[in-house]
């Protein structure tokens, strides 16, 4: 195969990966743009694979193949058993797995070409290895936080910004001590140092603020395979690694957007909050907790509903419960409405993908701008199974974990049900004020049995 032609695929694989970006920014074309992804992935591997030696197959192909089939074999699997609420986690490991492969590979290149490598290598080399591991340790450590194998909240330690900004002059240095003098010990010496910089980067990152660091070391994964792209004179690495840079770095910002938080407060704020605020205390307070025929009550004879979805929802898989009883209150003339918090769940559109499962129509789903300024005008707001992201402690408690992120306003509707199972918090870890407010009512249980008795109760009023 000629190499112009070698060239035409890849950049067709390259085209696929942009329409696949484009097709994922609405649910409704998302299933598309994820095929055309995968179906661009997988040209550029086989293209590759059969043609990247000067037009011949690659070398060592037992031992490529191999190691495709003990991917294949991990991989799998475990994408298919995730737990859509452990979608996260398995992305930060992917992630990881990502960054730590391209730093690898770099080094493996360098090591190989030897006094020949130009210069311009050379620095790639390095920005390949600190971004690389950086990512892979940062990665593992929010795979550890995710999965509660380590506690979500903030690692902080004495002296913690100075040694963390020591640790990070020290990969400078070292980077720069391998551009110089050039050598193995150099470049191990860079890698140790940037493996320990992302960990200790991401320890006093915690609560609500991990899933935005995931997606930061996501970014700085697509920034590595670009610069391992540079190294290899491969092309299609290098338009994927930006294309994952450049999307990764718009995810945070918007994320960030989302939760109210600057990048800078969210990687150290730790170190700077003042106050944390009270973590789940179990006060004895007086609450008004319901029995389902009281919800199915309330609802009944409200002329507006607003259902928010939150974690528990994805928990329980009471999404088709919840649309059952969306589509009975409209059938009794109820206007009923999903407000969606960018932040609900845990991940970026958790709650629209969860309520496409259950083919909740698009237009139902409005967005926490849209639905905040109609709170005044709704009868009752059910809150299944969200904590965080209706919590009033984001506007009045300086310092708490979530203080600054926007929130749902459903504290200004006529009445407040909300169905979970405990008065535990929720993700950050903080007590809900709305809980104990006489507009409030609680029912106690899992959502998706809470749902089901209250679209029994209200078929019977
Ligand atoms: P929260 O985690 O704040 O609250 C979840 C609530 O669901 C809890 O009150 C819990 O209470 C209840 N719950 C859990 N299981 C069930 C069940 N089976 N049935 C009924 N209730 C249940 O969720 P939110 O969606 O409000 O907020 C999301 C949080 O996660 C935010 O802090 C956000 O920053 C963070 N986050 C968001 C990510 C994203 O990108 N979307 C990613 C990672 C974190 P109880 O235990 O009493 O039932």
């Amino acid at each position: 195969m000629s190499r112009n032609l070698y060239d035409l695929i890849g950049l067709a694989a390259g085209i696929c990966f942009i329409l696949a970006l484009k097709g994922l920014s609405s649910p409704k074309s998302a299933r598309r743009g994820n095929l055309i992804g995968a179906v661009g992935a997988t040209v550029a591997t086989v293209i590759v694979f059969f043609y990247a030696n000067e037009g011949k197959a690659l070398n060592n192909q037992t031992l490529i193949l191999a190691a495709i089939a003990f991917g294949t074999l991990v991989g799998v699997p475990a994408a298919r058993k995730v737990q859509m609420t452990q979608m996260p986690q398995l992305v930060a490991l992917f992630n990881g797995v990502g960054g730590g492969a391209a730093a690898l590979v770099a080094i493996v290149e360098y090591l190989k070409l030897g006094d020949t490598a130009s210069t311009a290598v050379v620095i790639a080399t390095v920005f390949t290895v600190i971004v690389g591991c950086v990512s892979f340790s940062g990665s593992i450590v929010t795979f550890l936080k995710l999965q509660e194998i380590m506690t979500t909240r903030p690692v902080i330690f004495p002296l913690g910004r100075q040694i963390i900004a020591l640790t990070l002059i020290g990969v400078l240095v070292s980077g720069g001590w391998v551009i110089s003098a050039g050598g193995t010990t150099p470049l191990l010496v860079n890698g140790l140092l940037s493996l320990l910089f992302g960990v200790l980067f991401v320890l006093p990152v915690g609560g609500a603020d991990v899933p935005i660091v995931i997606s930061l070391l996501n970014a700085f994964t697509g920034l590595t395979v670009a610069a391992s792209g540079y190294v290899l004179q491969t092309t299609l690495l290098i338009v994927a690694g930006t294309l994952v840079g450049a999307s990764g770095t718009i995810l945070t910002r918007l994320m960030a957007d989302a939760m109210g938080r600057s990048l800078f407060g969210t990687l150290f704020g730790a170190f700077t909050a003042k106050a944390q605020a009270s973590v789940g205390e179990t006060e004895a307070r007086p609450i008004k907790s319901g029995s389902p025929d009281d919800v199915a009550i309330l609802l009944n004879y409200a002329q507006r509903v607003v259902i928010v979805p939150g974690f528990g929802l994805a928990v329980a898989q009471a999404q088709q419960t919840v649309r059952e009883l969306a589509d009975l209150l409209a059938s009794k003339g109820v206007e009923v409405a999903y407000g969606i918090h960018p932040v609900a769940g845990r991940m970026p559109g958790h709650m629209n993908v969860l309520l496409a499962e259950a083919n909740v129509p698009y237009e139902q789903l409005v967005e926490m701008e849209e639905i905040n300024p109609t709170f005044p005008q709704t009868d009752v707001v059910l809150v299944v199974g969200a904590n965080d992201v209706v919590n009033p402690a984001a506007k009045t408690t300086p310092g708490c974990p979530i203080y600054g992120m926007p929130i749902l306003d459903v504290a200004l509707a006529g009445n407040v049900i909300f169905l979970k199972r405990s008065m535990r918090p929720g993700f950050a870890g903080i007590e809900n004020e709305l809980l104990y407010e006489t507009k409030t009512t609680l029912l106690f249980g899992d959502a998706k049995d809470s749902l089901t008795k209250v679209v029994s109760a209200l078929k019977a009023l």
